[in-house]
């Protein structure tokens, strides 16, 4: 499982896709809780990308935070600056 199906909408919405990078572009999502947000066009209701696999550079080059804590899942990034000194700590 890829550390994105983990998120929630929320976090979705809130840290990664909330807008189309390129235009800026939003609709407006009423949420299961009944909260109404803006997001980018092409998030789905099941908090997929309709169009994954043409996405932007932008958001096929965004990893946020959890990436870097999530070893193990798909995404992770060994070669981080965190997983670096992490590994440096592990072998003391
Ligand atoms: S990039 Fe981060 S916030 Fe966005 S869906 Fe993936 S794990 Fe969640
Ligand atoms: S294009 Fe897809 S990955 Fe990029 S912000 Fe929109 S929904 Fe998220």
């Amino acid at each position: 499982m890829s550390v994105c199906e983990t998120c929630t909408m929320e976090e979705k919405i809130y840290i990664c896709c909330a807008r189309f990078p390129q235009t800026g572009e939003q609709k407006t999502m009423v949420l299961e809780s009944g909260a109404v947000k803006k997001v980018c066009p092409y998030l789905t209701r099941e908090g997929t990308c309709s169009i994954y696999s043409t996405r932007p550079d932008n958001c096929q080059k965004f990893f946020c935070d959890r990436f870097l804590l999530e070893e193990g899942t798909e995404g992770f990034n060994s070669d981080t600056p965190y997983n670096l000194i992490k590994a440096l700590h592990d072998n003391e």
